[in-house]
């Protein structure tokens, strides 16, 4: 089989896209005129293959039954760095047997109702905690920078096996979308559980100790996959003796743009009202999204997933705090554009030489933002313009954040080496894009869980902690990955380097 690329207007690759096999898409707005780049499944003589053609999208998994099985591994944490790892273990006929803080994800889904009302926040049920870990009711992206890390294509077509779209084989920035994630997450599980695995959920693991040795070593291999949320199990770890060492991460906040203004900018749609036309191109295309990036005195100030028709969601695991993030279901339709707008941090930006302060100091500003919020967990936000011109904001507009917003000078109390920063890169995103930095925009404060402040550092060969031999920690938590796809691609990897053990 062959391919070939097509660069075509929308309409043109709407038709195509009904007809052929695509094997790649993406689009391109950088021109005036939108375009779409599909590459088309090609036979031997060039000849486009029909969409519909009896030809396998992929080879299918093949879970061995491990009811019985000699080997097993015991995994914390059943994100999608846990249950990759999982999934991958029955393949090799390993049983694993899965510790999960949270709860089973429906009923995890109350919890959030309840979150989302503002009714109470259960710190071990949340955005971040239970079956699917913060991969479950998140925005869905599968998207990552890099290639190196091993066989993407693999965890797309786990995703596409367990009930995603189709269009996550091909498409370049692919999206799930936070209603379709749960039912693809308990596919999962129910294939682990009828394989023989096992899930223990709400079972916080609080102690490594039980499955340690005599002579220091672990009965079984144990896989590490917690995220980055779980700070008490950071510090669980670091008194039993893993190694831990701080990294770079990023803080800052959420911004809010009306999803039309976006659309009128990324597509370069004319001012006045959206014609047919337009609506039809939204329609194949989607809502636009953007990627920013500038830097300001040293550091990067960058936008982070995303969410193009989406909703500004309550992210934190531990009461007292606010921190927020997003996510968006499958049709990416509310009216609101939500991204991160963050500011690197490396570690030497905080004194000390704990290997967690940066944890310390994402709480620190987490508890500065619930203070400066409202009595019923309403997150504190300032229009756009006044934040960047340093005025107060005497209403704010409408917002998706159900739980509310309140006026706040975040101006002000933001530390300045992350507030003035993010004026400035707001200035240099209107540059870019002239009309970005508008009052109709809101900023919610605070987005402080963007990436992990620590790194729990690993053998490159074998993957196992340098500390603690037979222990792999993996995932966003371990500090090597950043969102569903890489963490799920790491937790594929330590399982097929226990897989590897004699
Ligand atoms: C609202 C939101 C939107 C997001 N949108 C996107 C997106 O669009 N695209 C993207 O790529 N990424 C997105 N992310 C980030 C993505 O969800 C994470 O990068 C990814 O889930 C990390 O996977 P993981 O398996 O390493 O850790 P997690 O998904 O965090 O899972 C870790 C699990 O370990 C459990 N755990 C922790 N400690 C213990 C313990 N002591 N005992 C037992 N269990 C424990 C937790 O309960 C959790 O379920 C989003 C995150 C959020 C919160």
């Amino acid at each position: 089989m062959d391919s070939v690329q097509y660069i075509l207007s929308p309409r043109e690759a709407f038709i195509a896209e009904q007809q052929w096999r695509v094997v790649k898409r993406s689009v391109d707005a950088r021109q005036r005129e939108l375009r779409v780049h599909l590459t088309i499944l090609t036979d031997e003589n060039g000849k486009p293959i029909p969409k519909d053609a009896p030809i396998p999208l992929y080879a299918p998994p093949v879970f061995q039954d491990v009811h019985q099985a000699k080997r097993s591994v015991t995994i914390i944490g059943a994100g999608p760095a846990g249950l990759f790892a999982a999934l991958t273990l029955l393949e090799h006929g390993i049983k694993p047997i899965i510790y999960e803080r949270g709860k089973e994800v429906s009923e995890r889904k109350k919890d959030i109702a309840l979150l989302n009302r503002n009714e109470g926040l259960n710190p071990e049920s949340n955005y971040c905690f239970g079956e699917g870990g913060a991969g479950t009711f998140s925005d869905g992206k599968l998207f990552s920078r890099s290639k190196k890390r091993g066989n993407m294509q693999r965890v797309m077509e786990l995703f596409h096996y367990f009930g995603a779209p189709d269009t996550v084989l091909y498409e370049a920035h692919a999206h799930i979308g936070s209603d379709k994630l749960p039912s693809i997450i308990r596919n999962m599980r129910e294939c682990i559980l009828a394989h023989g695995g096992e899930i223990h959920f709400e079972t916080c693991v609080r102690s490594l100790k039980e499955w340690k040795m005599e002579n220091g070593k672990w009965k079984i291999p144990l896989i590490l996959a917690i995220g980055h949320s779980a700070h008490d199990t950071y510090r669980m770890l670091a008194e039993e003796g893993v190694k831990l060492e701080t990294k770079g991460f990023a803080m800052g906040v959420r911004a809010e743009h009306p999803q039309a203004l976006i659309n009128k900018l990324m597509y370069h749609l004319k001012p006045s009202a959206i014609s047919r036309q337009d609506s039809e191109l939204i329609e194949y295309v989607g809502n636009a999204s953007y990627s920013l990036v500038t830097q300001v005195d040293g550091r990067g100030v960058y936008s982070f997933c995303m969410c193009p028709g989406g909703h500004i969601v309550p992210a934190g695991s531990e009461a007292g705090s606010c921190v927020v993030n997003g996510m968006s279901a499958s049709h990416r339709n509310s009216p609101y554009a939500n991204s991160g707008m963050v500011v690197q941090i490396n570690p030497e930006d905080i004194p000390g030489d704990d290997p967690l302060r940066g944890l310390a100091f994402q709480e620190e500003l987490e508890r500065l933002a619930f203070e400066h919020g409202g009595p019923q967990a309403q997150a504190p936000a300032q229009r756009l313009r006044d934040f960047v011109e340093g005025r107060a904001s005497k209403d704010l507009p409408a917002c998706s954040y159900l739980p509310g917003i309140i006026p706040s000078r975040l101006d002000q109390w933001l530390p300045a080496h992350i507030g003035k920063r993010l004026q400035q890169g707001f200035g240099d995103f209107d540059k870019k894009y002239p009309g970005f930095l508008t009052n109709d925009a809101v900023i919610v404060g605070v987005e402080s869980r963007s990436s992990s402040a620590v790194r729990i550092p690993r053998d490159p060969e074998t993957l196992q902690s340098v500390s603690t031999p037979l222990l792999y920690p993996c995932g966003e938590g371990a500090g090597y990955a950043g969102g569903i796809t890489s963490s799920a691609l790491d937790g594929i990897n330590a399982a097929l380097k226990i897989a590897e053990l004699a």
